[in-house]
């Protein structure tokens, strides 16, 4: 029974474009519309319950229900006041958790969405280095950013999307992510402008890429050599792989500067960049970056995030979920030896999925392309669904885990792909 998502989706096609507030929403034919989440499941308006792998894309690390302590700071901040204009103790207390537990970041602005972070340390990566040429992975992702929404190679771009004039792109230069190569190349033709490499340490929007070894070094090495910062987009990794150093911590590799989104915010609206200081202090009103924002440092969002990341520390929930992981993650390995032996087991820590490749494997950005998307979208997402686990509407969006999950769900959820896949 789906007829009041039905009937929400009609009326909201005549007041919203595509009937969402973000485009990934537009299920089709219609969404799941929500009536409220508990612990790690949702509910929809029709009273479907389902096992929640979306989890908001990522920052529900605790899931629906939120612990006591961290409705409580949620609740005090809310009594106090929504917001000032005026700096506030909590910002600090945020800043100088992040500060303490990510190896790279020295300082961090705090803003309000992971495109925002990324559009900042994109401007701020050019004014620290007075150049131009920023080095992206093709098919990454970093949010509504004019300067990422882009198609091509380092022989030519086009932006990705109308409206971005191709001067907003002319100085993107997208390589193929775990290829060194096409990296040195990039730098070959145009080091001595370039301002940054810009990636993701793991690619967590295109089907989940992990990392070749020693790729992430390599992009560290050619930084250094040609005098470019590193910026990793942790929107998504970010207190979540890796448990609160972030995937910079799981990989040993140190950035010069980092966005942080999502899980920070306490499932609040949310993005921060952190990094060196004297990078950092480029920014106004130190430096002549300009960089501003009336809702930044929200002090409701940020005692959410800095109660929830204490909580995550205190009650060991990296732990829970890396086991919970393993757990779904091998279940899942058997099941698709079984079933579809071409299909490829992703993710890491609290991040699944299984990427449909023709091929077992996925070494990069083109074996993802490549897979059984349209069977993905149009047949084993509704199939799941009917079975009570609800997973994002595509095949390169991450699946997720929270601390509110049990052994019970990961075992719905096994049955579900059992015979779905
Ligand atoms: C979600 C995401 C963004 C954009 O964050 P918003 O808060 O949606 O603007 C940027 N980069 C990565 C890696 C993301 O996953």
């Amino acid at each position: 029974m789906h007829e009041g998502s039905r009937d929400c989706y009609d009326r909201a096609l005549s007041v919203l474009p595509g009937g969402v507030n973000s485009s990934v929403r537009a299920i089709r034919p219609y969404p799941e519309f929500v009536a409220g989440g508990e612990g790690g499941h949702v509910v929809d308006v029709d009273g479907n319950r389902y096992v929640d792998h979306v989890l908001g894309y990522g920052p529900l690390l605790l899931g629906h229900t939120l612990p006591e302590p961290v409705r409580a700071a949620i609740h005090e901040a809310l009594e106090a006041g929504p917001m000032y204009g005026m700096p506030t103790e909590v910002e600090v207390d945020l800043a100088s958790f992040v500060v303490d537990h990510v190896p790279s970041v020295e300082q961090v602005r705090f803003v309000n969405s992971g495109t925002e972070a990324t559009v900042s340390a994109v401007r701020l990566a050019r004014g620290f280095t007075g150049r131009r040429k920023v080095i992206v992975m093709q098919g990454g992702y970093h949010g509504a950013n004019d300067t990422t929404l882009v198609e091509g190679d380092l022989d030519g771009v086009a932006p990705s999307s109308a409206g971005v004039l191709p001067g907003a792109v002319e100085h993107t230069i997208p390589v193929p992510f775990n290829d060194p190569a096409a990296v040195e190349a990039a730098f070959e033709a145009h080091g001595d402008d370039v301002a940054a490499v810009l990636t993701e340490p793991v690619l967590a929007n295109v089907g989940i890429v992990e990392p070749a070894e020693g790729y992430l070094e390599r992009l560290r090495r050619l930084c250094d050599e040609h005098g470019a910062l590193l910026v990793f987009d942790e929107v998504i990794t970010g207190f979540r792989v890796g448990g609160l150093a972030g995937a910079q911590g799981a990989y040993g590799v140190t950035p010069d500067l980092t966005t942080f989104g999502k899980v920070v915010g306490g499932g609040f609206p949310v993005g921060a960049l952190g990094g060196r200081v004297d990078v950092m202090e480029s920014l106004t009103p130190v430096g002549d970056v300009f960089q501003s924002g009336t809702f930044s440092g929200h002090p409701v969002t940020m005692a959410a995030g800095l109660a929830t990341l204490e909580y995550a520390e205190r009650e060991g929930v990296y732990g829970h979920l890396a086991d919970l992981g393993d757990q779904l993650r091998s279940g899942l390995r058997d099941l698709v030896a079984d079933r579809a032996p071409t299909y490829t087991v992703v993710g890491r820590d609290s991040l699944f999925k299984v990427v449909f490749t023709r091929e077992r494997g996925v070494r990069s950005v083109a074996d993802v392309e490549r897979a059984q998307r349209e069977r993905w979208d149009r047949l084993f997402r509704p199939a799941m669904r009917d079975r009570g686990v609800l997973l994002p509407p595509n095949m390169h969006e991450s699946q997720f885990l929270c601390d509110a999950h049990t052994e019970a769900d990961v075992e719905t959820t096994l049955a579900a792909y059992d015979a779905a896949l």
